[in-house]
């Protein structure tokens, strides 16, 4: 059964998710860690001084962090975010297993997905929609109880997207579901802007020996 985070993966890039599961140690690294980890401070840092800020991963002044953390304030789920039930919670669902991020307290509850990095101008990103709905499917059939959106939370800006759970957003995701099951050798590549940012760009469509080891070829 596929994890949450092979979901996202995938939705990103299904040749992506193929290098990735012949790692060793599939965690984050340290950086995206340290960046997701302001989620759990927003109160704290609202208040913080501009040299508190300044030694932390965020993506814009401190003034602008601290404006961006008071809107985040005026939202009725502001104090949720800032205490929420369960933290780092396992989910297993009937399709796929992974880790919640935060889960919001509320009935129904609501599942939170932390990115390390920014935001596009509107909206979430692929990959990120691909993991709020697999979490917010497998939450509800581990709950018996339909759970109609997740959050998207970008702590480096202080800024929370909603993604309730659409029929174009589940389409999205049963799609992706499908690639990832049907996954039995190296898929093609993209070959597109997505690869610029992608860790196996040096080695991706490159036949090496340590290449055809990767994939066991
Ligand atoms: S370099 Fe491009 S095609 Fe290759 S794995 Fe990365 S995103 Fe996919």
């Amino acid at each position: 059964m596929p994890s949450v985070s092979d979901l996202s993966q995938a939705a990103y890039c299904p040749r992506q998710l193929y290098y990735a599961r012949r790692e060793s140690d599939r965690s984050p690294p340290p950086e995206a860690r340290e960046r997701q980890a302001l989620a759990f401070r927003y109160d704290e840092l609202r208040t913080a001084d501009n040299e508190t800020l300044a030694a932390l991963p965020i993506d814009c002044s401190p003034a602008a962090y601290r404006e961006k953390l008071e809107t985040l304030a005026t939202r009725s789920d502001w104090e949720a975010l800032c205490a929420p039930t369960e933290t780092n919670y396992h989910v297993a669902g009937k399709d796929c297993h992974g880790i919640i991020h935060k889960l919001l307290a509320g009935d129904p509850p609501t599942p939170t997905v932390i990115s390390p990095g920014q935001p596009p101008k509107q909206g979430v990103w692929e990959p990120q929609t691909v993991r709020a709905v697999a979490v917010a499917n497998a939450l509800a059939w581990e709950r018996n109880e339909p759970i109609p959106r997740t959050l998207v939370e970008y702590p480096t800006v202080g800024v929370v997207r909603e993604v309730p759970l659409s029929t174009r957003r589940t389409a999205t995701y049963r799609r992706v579901l499908r690639t990832v099951r049907a996954m039995d050798g190296p898929p093609p590549r993209v070959n597109d802007g997505r690869c610029k940012s992608c860790e196996y760009r040096t080695k991706c469509g490159v036949t090496t020996r340590s290449l055809r080891s990767l994939l066991g070829l």
